[in-house]
């Protein structure tokens, strides 16, 4: 699993920059630059110190470019080795020059995450830490910034590790009630047991419980823009990205394709999508798009479905909002600058228990009200979670509802009273999945999953 290797990668974005930087990690890092760099003053780079001077290419004393070098001694660096980084010009062809000497001088290309890895296996941080350096690099929002910030600090890692502790004692009353036996104790044991398992379990389920919005805050809340030609959906979309700086643009193919905004709506990323509608057509383009707006729909986390109130309500809205039944959906009537004539109890009763809003979206009325609606919805009621520790990592949510679900069988089984051992295999099999969240019962191959989505240089 670990290269002793010297490895090098570049760990800026490829492309034109001010700056772009080679970075060297492994026992041969300062032998690498001592033989590529020149100081400009005669100093050779000591630790920690950036200086400046040229790299310049041993063999043929061909200068490749001017650069900034800075050697630090392991163990206070990201990977805890010996550590390399040189800041060159930002061109390609200086980056790829320079790199290209680094490995010619003994380096390895860095595999994508690798200085990562190093950092987790060399023990300076665990893998739900390195995990959240793939979140902190891709967050779109402060929000999501924070959060991934938070469990690069630990705040995962720490939680678990509680609740890791609370069972291996639980582990230790149950072993030493199996290996030496009372009878007499059994019923009272039994009841404690129950006690602590469910205490646990509640542990648990908390931190499951914030796995929704923890989803949305790192991954954007997928919400569908749907309505009738003309209700005023564009204008909507236009509104909230002209009032919430919107974050990634994806032009569209055609007109018929589906249009995606995302935008940063109270530090929550929301994903718009303007769909083509979902009616009936025979036009087979439109099917397309409609098909596709029909995806969208289904896997949309919210519905915002909007419609014309000024004027009566059409068989084309009825449909859209029986398509809603069982959803998250938001009802915008719309327009009631010009008239209201659809009416609240009419869409409750077509569509019971959904939120509704009166908009104007041209005259920008309502538009802070439906931002309100989005944020409480995400935080299902609450009021802003931005203290609290969010679950935001799929991999850990899949692992914390195995271990809750392992904690049920247990208290379960005890409820029924059953023998000991059955229930240790289960709270046993709950610390092992939680010790994966941290890496320290994950196998190889989890492990290398997990460094797989890194970019290269990281
Ligand atoms: P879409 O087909 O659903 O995307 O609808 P558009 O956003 O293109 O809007 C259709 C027309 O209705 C445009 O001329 C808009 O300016 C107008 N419109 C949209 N919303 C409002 C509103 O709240 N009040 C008024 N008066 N006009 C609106």
């Amino acid at each position: 699993m670990f290269r002793e290797e010297t490895i090098a990668a570049i760990a800026t974005a490829y492309g034109e920059g001010g700056i772009g930087i080679i970075r060297i990690s492994g026992p041969k890092a300062k032998n690498i630059l001592d033989k590529i760099f020149v100081p400009a003053k005669k100093k050779e780079a000591s630790g920690r110190r950036l200086t400046y001077g040229a790299i310049i290419d041993p063999d043929n004393s061909e200068a490749i470019d001017e650069v900034l070098a800075v050697f630090m001694p392991a163990p206070d660096t990201y990977t805890r080795e010996d550590t390399v980084e040189i800041n060159c010009h930002g061109s390609v062809v200086a980056l790829k020059k320079t790199l290209d000497l680094v490995l010619r001088f003994g380096a390895a290309l860095a595999e994508p995450g690798e200085f990562t890895k190093r950092a987790f296996l060399n023990g300076r941080i665990d893998l739900s830490q390195a995990e959240a350096v793939v979140d902190l690099v891709k967050a779109k929002t402060e929000k999501s910034f924070d959060s991934a910030l938070n469990q690069l600090e630990g705040s995962v890692s720490l939680r678990i590790k509680e609740i890791r502790k609370e069972l291996l004692e639980l582990l230790v009353k149950i072993t030493v009630n199996l290996d030496y036996p009372d009878e007499d104790i059994e019923e009272i044991t039994y009841v404690k047991l129950i006690e602590s398992i469910s205490q646990i379990d509640d542990m648990l389920k908390k931190l499951l419980s914030t796995a929704d919005a923890g989803r949305i805050i790192k991954d954007g809340l997928k919400t569908v823009i749907s309505g009738s030609p003309n209700v005023g959906k564009s204008s909507l979309l236009n509104a909230l990205v002209r009032e919430n700086r919107a974050i990634v643009t994806e032009i569209p193919g055609t007109t018929r394709d589906i249009i995606e905004e995302t935008v940063n709506i109270r530090g929550i990323p929301v994903r718009l999508f303007d769909t083509a509608g979902i009616r009936s057509t025979e036009d087979k383009i439109e099917k397309l798009g409609i098909e596709k707006s029909k995806d969208a729909f289904n896997q949309a986390d919210l519905i915002v479905l909007m419609l014309d109130g000024s004027g009566e309500l059409k068989a084309s809205d009825i449909e859209l909002l029986l398509a809603a039944a069982g959803r998250k959906a938001i009802v915008l009537i719309n327009k009631i600058d010009i008239d209201k004539k659809i009416y609240e109890d009419q869409i409750s009763n077509i569509l019971p228990g959904c939120e509704i809003l009166n908009t104007a979206v041209t005259k920008d009325i309502g538009i802070k009200e439906l931002e309100e609606k989005i944020e409480s919805l995400v935080y299902g009621g609450k009021v802003s979670q931005s203290e609290s520790l969010l679950i935001t990592n799929a991999r850990h949510k899949d692992l914390l509802s195995r271990a809750e679900r392992a904690l049920s069988d247990a208290r379960e089984a005890a409820e029924r009273k059953e023998a000991l051992d059955f229930i240790e295999i289960d709270v046993k099999g709950a610390w092992g999945l939680l010790g994966e969240i941290t890496g320290d019962t994950a196998s190889e191959d989890i492990i290398n999953e997990v460094f797989a989505k890194f970019c290269l240089g990281k």
